[in-house]
């Protein structure tokens, strides 16, 4: 669903199941039914509030019919992790009876231990989000958001996302099996528009040009397809992660020397800056080397000739963070974003200019989040963007690295 749609009946069925708590709290009014008989002013006004507390309750009833009917499961948790109240859908993909759910804690209410997680990080830091898997036959994945209110409680919203992540897993299927498909014709035209090229010595230049501008494109698609067979692979979780004490200082030399001869024909000169004695990372490092090439490249190939590239490497508490700063375009606001997608590209004049797949950065991502890092760029339009990452020293998390 749309998440400004799940944003906007979230919003309802809390504040459905908000006046809901406050009816029960507040209870029946069977006093100010006899002041109303007395008929008194005072009388009238309780008269006409239990009127307006009636109507409340019937539309309280009626949000929560909607939110039923559009499958948003939502739950109101205290700050002691016990439920307060939760609706059908609720109860339902937790595989549970509504009536059942009130007074138990959030750990008995789902066998997935992450379901804890997200309501404990919601409480400590204001919002979380996270994925369980219900231990039923059909075994739904539920996607959990939560919120922590200013009373200490935190709302839960839960969404059945089992067939989005089945359509996305036949995409990525899909893309993986074109590629493959693609990869052995696309190489071998390529071989032969290269030999071609040779061999152009002798042709008139216009089919020169023509033959070396065959090469060129050829050589693009077989990037792009080994980099969607690449991406497909880290995604899936079928590249099996091999962990190793990795040295991001000696990474950054090593991948600064890959890249001389591209930088050198860009006319930009690149400078390592290790802040110390930095400390080992668990991690793969060909994988994290990958990430540290693109973003590298982009750095160098977005550079103005004569600038300089900037990459600093340094420890923090519990990770390495490495950065690297270009004088480059920059990146607008509205794209910073975006850029991590996959096929992303931005100024599409540009980039075809430089050329790229706008694989890249999307590969970049999915190494240092299998690592359990993050990646971010700062950029200021204009006059630069520093692209950095941090990869935790303890490495990934192995339960949740699949084929690691
Ligand atoms: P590509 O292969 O097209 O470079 P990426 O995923 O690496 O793909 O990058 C996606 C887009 O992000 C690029 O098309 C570009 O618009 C923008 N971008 C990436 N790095 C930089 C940079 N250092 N400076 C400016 N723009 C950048």
């Amino acid at each position: 669903m749309d998440p400004a749609a799940v944003a906007a009946v979230a919003a309802l069925a809390a504040a459905a199941l908000l006046l809901a708590v406050g009816l029960q709290r507040r209870g029946p009014s069977g006093l100010s039914a006899e002041r109303a008989r007395a008929g008194t002013d005072a009388a009238q006004a309780t008269a006409r509030a239990a009127e307006a507390e009636e109507r409340a309750a019937a539309w309280v009833q009626d949000v929560g019919v909607l939110v039923d009917l559009v499958g948003i499961g939502v739950i109101r948790v205290s700050d002691d992790l016990t439920v307060i109240s939760a609706n059908e859908t609720a109860a339902r993909l937790l595989a549970r009876r509504a009536a059942g759910l009130p007074g138990r804690s959030v750990m008995e209410v789902s066998t997935d231990h992450r379901l804890e997680e997200i309501v404990r990080g919601a409480l400590q830091t204001g919002a979380a989000a996270g994925e369980l898997t219900i231990r039923t036959t059909e075994a739904p994945t539920l996607l959990v958001r939560a919120r922590r209110l200013s009373s200490g409680d935190a709302w839960l919203v839960l969404e059945d996302v089992t067939e989005l992540r089945r359509l996305q897993r036949i995409r990525t299927e899909f893309i993986d099996n074109l590629a493959h498909e693609l990869r052995t014709p696309l190489t071998t035209v390529s071989l032969l528009a290269e030999t071609l090229a040779l061999e152009a010595g002798n042709l008139p230049p216009r089919t020169a040009d023509r033959i070396a501008k065959i090469e060129v494109e050829t050589g693009h698609l077989v990037q792009m397809v080994n980099e969607l067979l690449d991406l497909s692979k880290i995604e899936s979780g079928s590249a099996a992660l091999l962990l190793s004490d990795v040295d991001l200082a000696r990474l950054a030399d090593a991948t600064v020397e890959r890249l001389s001869l591209f930088a050198e024909r860009h006319g930009v000169r690149m400078v390592v800056e290790a802040d110390g004695a930095i400390p080992l990372v668990r991690g793969d490092g060909e994988r994290l080397g990958q990430a540290l090439l693109n973003l590298l490249h982009n750095a160098v190939k977005f550079s103005p000739a004569g600038a300089e590239v900037v990459i600093r490497v340094r420890a923090d508490e519990h990770e390495v963070v490495v950065t690297v700063q270009d004088h480059g375009p920059g990146i607008p606001r509205s794209a910073r974003t975006r850029v991590f997608e996959r096929f992303y590209k931005g100024d599409r004049a540009r980039t075809r200019e430089v050329g790229g797949t706008g694989l890249g950065l999307s590969i970049a991502r999915h190494i240092v989040e299998a690592h359990g890092g993050r990646i971010w760029v700062d950029s200021e339009e204009g006059s630069g963007s520093t692209f950095g990452f941090a990869v935790p020293f303890a490495g990934p998390d192995l339960a949740a690295t699949p084929g690691a």
